[in-house]
């Protein structure tokens, strides 16, 4: 199977009627291809709308967290088992908003990546640096150390994950990574992940992708499609970037 893949991040924003009309211009807009895959990752209260609207279509949808604990008294969390409850295939884990604003380090989001390997879910493990780390130099530290804390965690499961490469400045800003910026993460990405096993996993790339830089970035040799937050909301934008 290709590993070509763009993920729409609804993040939190979307209501019942405003999902329907986008995963309808989704559906008819999206053409069925083996060489590529397209997925939404929507809040969970409309885990089971996704489901509803995009079962028998060629597109996927998932979650952007999940508690890496099985079940029990953990008050506003969502398990793996609930995500599959509504067959999921994708999990957001790490994401930049959940390390920041949420405290989440390293380890918890390794623990995540497991839950939803032991799940058969797919991770799509979330690394990058801030502008702070990109101009004190340690971009490539930030990101192998995050990269590492899963790895150690998961072994060779690691061939089942996705990776998100998404500097933390470039989210949400307007401003996006160079595509030789972002190629020469990916590539140390790559090299990393080879060395566990997993070198031919997808690598996307998030950070203000829009439909006139998709292109450019897509054809970076180890830049295997995009994570899209904003973006992903207007149906248009949204194929016209996973198209690129
Ligand atoms: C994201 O939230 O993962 C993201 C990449 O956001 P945006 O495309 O809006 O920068």
């Amino acid at each position: 199977m290709s590993n070509r893949l763009v993920v729409g991040n609804w993040k939190m924003n979307g209501g019942l009627a405003f999902n329907a009309r986008l995963l309808d211009e989704l559906i008819r807009g999206w053409k069925e291809d083996a060489s590529r895959e397209l997925a939404v990752c929507v809040p969970f209260p409309y885990l089971a709308q996704a489901q509803a609207a995009l079962t028998g279509s060629p597109i996927a949808w998932g979650a952007q967290n999940v508690n890496a604990a099985t079940s029990g008294a953990y008050t506003g969390e969502v398990a793996t088992a609930m995500l599959m409850d509504f067959a999921c295939r994708y999990v957001i884990v790490g994401h930049s908003e959940r390390r920041q604003i949420y405290r989440e380090s390293d380890e918890d989001i390794a623990a995540k990546a497991q839950a939803c390997l032991d799940a058969g879910l797919t991770p799509i493990v979330c690394v990058g640096e801030t502008l702070e780390e990109r101009e004190a130099g340690s971009t490539e530290s930030v990101v192998l150390r995050q990269l590492d804390a899963v790895l150690a965690r998961v072994g060779e499961r690691a061939a089942d994950m996705v990776v998100a490469y998404e500097p933390v400045w470039a989210i949400g800003t307007g401003k996006t990574a160079r595509p030789e910026q972002a190629q020469e993460v990916h590539a140390r990405l790559r090299a990393r992940l080879r060395e566990a096993g997993a070198g031919s996993i997808a690598i996307l790339y998030g950070g203000s992708v829009k439909a006139d830089n998709a292109a450019t970035l897509f054809s970076e040799q180890d830049i295997d499609g995009g994570l899209i937050g904003s973006a992903s909301l207007k149906a248009g934008e949204f194929l016209a970037i996973a198209a690129a």
